[in-house]
């Protein structure tokens, strides 16, 4: 372990002190980036290609994030049962941990923390007893093992049924563990199981969550109504993690997205391979923290679709300096668009003509 660093505070100790960010995303990242399949979406690269979710924990890391989310997401029995390797669960979350571990030892800092992460299991029925002892078998299997790696925290997130949300929680709690529980809202605007975000978000922190809120399925503009909406019903610390994409009004929800300028898309919706005309860029990031954090919102983050340029903007909208900031954008040297007097002043002039 780090041994030159400050001590390590905990993450309440953080959210004490200051915004505590946590890049998520690495399911949409993986993909773009060719080692995990859109569709199924469990991440098998955790075991075919430990070095690239490494290098992926690193940039996210050196852009500010303070949080290393082991990624098992999508990889629960469930899933694995799906696609036939329900043989590979353990390896593939015990490696998940490990990767997580092996990356936050390498800080030279304060080191970062390390969560563990259980997700919906998309077995939940609301009421249906069967599924409910399901449920906690794999959230039970799950924080098990994250348990054991000796995990800072657990992330309970991308929960839209408040009773599956309540199951995960009870399950970490149980464990002793830290808890941030961060629920998905679709079209409807509240949770599957008809409870409002305010509600839902209430009962957890009355059972013992540390940091409740919001994540993925809506970009900031869909996002922060709700998210203003929990601040004012819980004490506790709330979470914002929107997907960096620029959700309306009319489609609240990246899977509903619709790109009407493009007439070649293999199915009919935009979610999830082609959203990429819809993306937030950075400044929209930083204005979505700047935002939640003027609300109350402590835990920032971005979830599917985040980029690590997108988590060094919400750093630096924070006011920190990242490693990754020695690269942030300085346009003064830009040979027609910069301002440095050493500039060609014939490049400056075709400026225009770009
Ligand atoms: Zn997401």
């Amino acid at each position: 372990m780090n041994s030159v660093g400050p001590p390590k505070r905990s993450l309440p100790e953080r959210l004490a002190s200051g915004p505590v960010i946590c890049a998520e995303g690495y399911l949409f990242e993986l993909e773009r980036r060719g080692y995990l399949q859109a569709g199924a979406y469990v991440p098998e690269v955790v075991l075919d290609h430990p070095e690239v979710v490494a290098q992926l924990h690193r940039e996210f890391l050196r852009a500010g994030s303070e949080v290393i989310e082991a990624f098992t997401y999508y990889g629960h029995r469930e899933k694995l049962r799906l696609i036939g390797k329900e043989d590979k669960l353990e390896p593939l979350q015990r490696n998940a941990l490990e990767i997580a571990k092996s990356v936050a030892s390498e800080a030279q800092g304060e080191a970062p923390l390390v969560a563990g992460n259980v997700c919906n299991t998309n077995v939940y029925q609301p009421g249906d007893r069967q599924t409910e002892t399901q449920v906690l078998a794999m959230f039970e299997e799950q924080v098990g093992w994250a348990c054991e790696a000796g995990v800072d925290f657990v992330i309970a997130e991308t929960l839209s049924f408040h009773g599956e949300a309540e199951l995960a929680l009870k399950v970490i709690r149980d464990a002793g563990l830290t808890a941030v529980v961060t629920l998905a809202v679709h079209l409807e605007g509240k949770l599957r199981d008809d409870y409002t975000v305010e509600e839902s978000c209430r009962r957890l922190e009355q059972a013992g969550a540390e940091v409740v809120g919001l994540n993925c399925t809506r970009g900031p503009r869909t996002l922060l109504p709700l998210v203003h909406r929990v601040r004012a019903a819980v004490s506790c610390h709330v979470a914002a993690l929107p997907v960096p994409y620029r959700t309306t009004l009319e489609h609240p929800t990246f899977q509903s997205l619709q790109d009407e300028d493009c007439d070649c898309l293999p199915d009919d919706g935009a979610f999830p391979t082609a959203l990429d005309p819809f993306t937030c860029n950075r400044y929209e990031m930083a204005e979505f923290a700047r935002e939640a954090y003027g609300m109350g919102v402590r835990y920032l983050g971005v979830c599917c679709g985040a980029g690590p340029h997108h988590i060094r903007a919400i750093a630096e909208a924070m006011g920190r300096e990242t490693e990754a900031s020695r690269y942030s954008p300085d346009m003064s040297k830009h040979y027609a668009l910069g301002s440095d007097p050493s500039l060609k002043q014939h490049n400056r002039e075709f400026a225009e003509k770009l």
